[in-house]
């Protein structure tokens, strides 16, 4: 009886212990140390997939961001459709980068050869993720779509530095200074249509993967050709918030990168 009571016991501590475990956060990561994110060790985990919650940045073919500049022109390609309305949006600093949330119900969505995809949010990476060649640019934006069923697309934009953006600068000026805090403004309502290049027929596309932990492949990216631009004061300022925020270029393997003829 003994025996049976200290077992009991310890199956209840145990269940506590993963009950308060599984509430914590997601295993930290940072930017500097990005060739490890693959090898990252999650201590509360005792069985092997587990346990390395990051494995697929590490083991992944099919990673992003990607050099773009082997794209071959094809007539093939799905056309896209941006349907992005306006939003009283949420202003949220990820403690990895400037991102803006979209509102429950929100209707903005991309459509790809007809297939809906709704947008859910939009942050931003300093300098760019995706080169072209041996072109940097300044920083990059990513729209991220999900379904219902998980599958994620995302429109990347690409960002130079020329003339000042109106939208980005609210976006600046709406987001907290502190990790994981957010804003709503009532009266900031963001149209992302003003966050996209007047060109939008003109795109990059190949299969990839979240650009961040847990690096998930099963991602369709489309990188607009065109980029938008951002004036020198605002790129400092998205650096007060998150500088070198980016990726490094991953292995094609054998992927192709398509691009509208
Ligand atoms: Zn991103």
């Amino acid at each position: 009886m003994k025996i049976k009571t200290i077992f009991t016991g310890t199956i209840a501590s145990c269940l506590f212990a993963v009950t308060t475990l599984m509430a914590a956060e997601a295993v930290e990561w940072s930017y500097h140390e990005q060739e490890e994110w693959g090898a990252i060790h999650d201590p509360s985990q005792t069985v092997a997939p587990h346990m390395y919650p990051y494995a697929v940045c590490g083991l992944g073919q099919h990673q992003s961001p990607v050099d773009l500049a082997s794209a071959n022109p094809s007539r093939l390609l799905n056309k896209l459709k941006i349907r992005y309305p306006a939003d009283t949006v949420n202003f949220y600093n990820s403690g990895h980068g400037v991102q803006v949330n979209f509102s429950e119900g929100y209707q903005g969505q991309l459509l790809i050869g007809g297939e809906a995809y709704p947008l859910i949010q939009f942050h931003f990476h300093e300098p760019s993720e995706h080169v072209i060649g041996d072109r940097t640019f300044p920083a990059e934006l990513h729209f991220v779509h999900v379904r219902d069923d998980g599958k994620i697309a995302v429109l990347g934009v690409l960002i130079e530095i020329g003339q000042e953006n109106e939208v980005f600068q609210t976006v600046l000026d709406n987001t907290p200074y502190t990790g994981k805090d957010s804003n709503q403004n009532p009266s900031a309502s963001i149209n992302p249509v003003l966050l996209l290049p007047r060109d939008k027929r003109h795109f990059y596309t190949l299969a990839g993967s979240l650009t961040t932990p847990p690096c998930s492949e099963g991602v369709n990216w489309y990188v607009l050709a065109n980029p938008i631009s951002i004036s020198e004061a605002q790129l400092a300022q998205l650096k007060s918030f998150y500088s070198d925020n980016a990726r490094l270029p991953q292995d094609l393997n054998n992927r192709v990168v398509a691009e509208t003829p």
